[in-house]
């Protein structure tokens, strides 16, 4: 397989050292260009595993550039299908107009599901959408010398003045980047920083981890304590946590719409009081017999596509997913539809997203890149996977109260 390229006498000497074990992967680089060394350990791999790699080798993404910025060994890029849904109208205060919705999924159903709650939504007059806090969090532990030296810890943290020095202290470190609060939590002899920042249109992980370094720098010079860790969890950074839930990370956005019982019948085949009663036994009842943080329906599958589609951390599905749906029919008989997404951590710089395929798609969506207000992208970008959250819940749930779903399944996705 390895003689699929016509390596020079140097490379494939380099390759035959990468099969026998004799060199790491991330060493090819330096003794070749970028591209080159992708196709030596991809051949490797190949020769390794007795794997023909051949499909893992096309693509059109500028493998310099994410080998900078990306990724390391790289050998090469899977594709996930995209699909369109829509138009959604959203009346945000950042997202304003119709819009379509890039998904990227394997899961059949899924965009015609979002396209159908689009359908609902924009045929209601569209969802409206609020961002209600937006700080992006990383949290140190201090292991300290007692609760009385933790309380004097946490007293001169408390300072207004302290707060400022901070502040200063992080503002060297980024252009966009704002520490706007600090809460001290304390557990036996541990103290736990969360520091809250604003990271305008990045997701802010990064940004925030070396601003959080230079701040604990500080905190060492002047108050002579140093952490056991960067991050003490309680951030809490890609794992489960009800703090992100109650007091949010990234933006916690909120989006409604009042569908019609007409409209209920006709894009849903159902009725206001079917879905929400759904809603009520599955999304309320049955999460919290199963002590879910999630009282959703599949928010996370929405919240998936697009951050696959849009170049964001597919890890922050975790936190996306403690979305709360709410139904209930109005004195008029429509239905109101909620979704709460506490903790959506999005970026429209930074991380994946200047990747030319997921540029494209923050492109389809007027995102792409820093906002003309720094913050203004992200924000938008927040409003618009809202609505599209909403817009699969809506489908779902309506699915499910017209004892659709198993049907869809079978007829879409196999
Ligand atoms: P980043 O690419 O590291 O930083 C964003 C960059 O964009 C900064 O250099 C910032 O400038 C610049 N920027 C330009 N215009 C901006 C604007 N309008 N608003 C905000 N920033 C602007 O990305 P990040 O969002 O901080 O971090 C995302 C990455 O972190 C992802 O790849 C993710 O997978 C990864 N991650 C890291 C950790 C970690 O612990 N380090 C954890 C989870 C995920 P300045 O330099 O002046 O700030």
């Amino acid at each position: 397989m390895a003689d699929k390229f016509s390596f020079s006498p140097d490379e494939q000497k380099l390759l035959d050292s990468l099969v026998r074990g004799e060199i790491s992967f991330y060493k090819v680089e330096k003794q070749t260009d970028i591209q080159t060394a992708i196709k030596i350990r991809r051949s490797a791999l190949e020769e390794m595993t007795a794997t023909d790699l051949n499909s893992l080798g096309q693509f059109t993404i500028d493998s310099e550039d994410a080998s900078k910025r990306n990724v390391e060994n790289m050998i090469g890029a899977i594709q996930i299908p995209v699909g369109v849904a829509g138009p959604i109208k959203v009346n945000g205060e950042y997202a304003e107009g119709s819009f379509y919705l890039p998904l990227a999924t394997t899961e059949g159903a899924l965009v015609a599901s979002v396209n159908r709650g689009c359908s609902a939504i924009t045929a209601s007059g569209g969802s409206t959408v609020r961002i209600f806090k937006d700080q992006m969090t990383r949290a140190p532990v201090y292991c300290m010398d007692g609760v009385r030296r933790s309380r004097e810890f946490v007293d001169w943290i408390n300072l207004p003045e302290v707060f400022m020095r901070l502040k200063e202290k992080a503002s060297e470190t980024t252009r966009f980047g704002e520490l706007t609060a600090v809460e001290p939590y304390v557990t036996g002899n541990n103290v736990y920083l969360r520091f809250c920042f604003d990271t305008k249109d990045a997701m802010g992980m990064n940004m925030v981890t070396i601003a959080t370094q230079a701040i604990v720098d500080l905190i060492g010079d002047e108050f002579g304590v140093y952490p056991i860790s960067l991050s003490g969890n309680m951030c809490t950074d890609k794992k489960p946590a009800a703090i992100n839930s109650i007091l949010g990370r990234g933006k916690t956005v909120v989006a409604e719409v009042e569908l019609s019982p007409e409209i209920v019948q006709n894009k849903l085949k159902t009725t206001p009081e079917a879905m929400a009663e759904v809603n009520y036994r599955k999304n309320l009842l049955g999460s919290a017999r199963a002590i879910s943080l999630g009282f959703n329906a599949h928010a996370a599958n929405t919240i998936a596509a697009m951050f696959l589609a849009c170049g964001q951390d597919p890890a922050h599905v975790v936190e996306g997913s403690n979305t709360i749906t709410t139904m209930e029919v109005t004195k008029y008989g429509s239905l109101y539809c909620s979704v709460t997404l506490p903790s959506l951590q999005l970026g429209t710089v930074g991380g994946g997203t200047k990747i030319a395929t997921q540029n494209e798609c923050l492109r389809i969506l007027d995102v792409a890149g820093a906002g003309e207000s720094p913050g203004y992208n992200s924000k938008k970008l927040a409003e618009i996977i809202a609505s599209a959250v909403l817009a699969g819940e809506i489908s779902l749930v309506g699915a499910q109260a017209a004892g659709h779903l198993a049907r869809a399944h079978a007829e879409l996705g196999r």
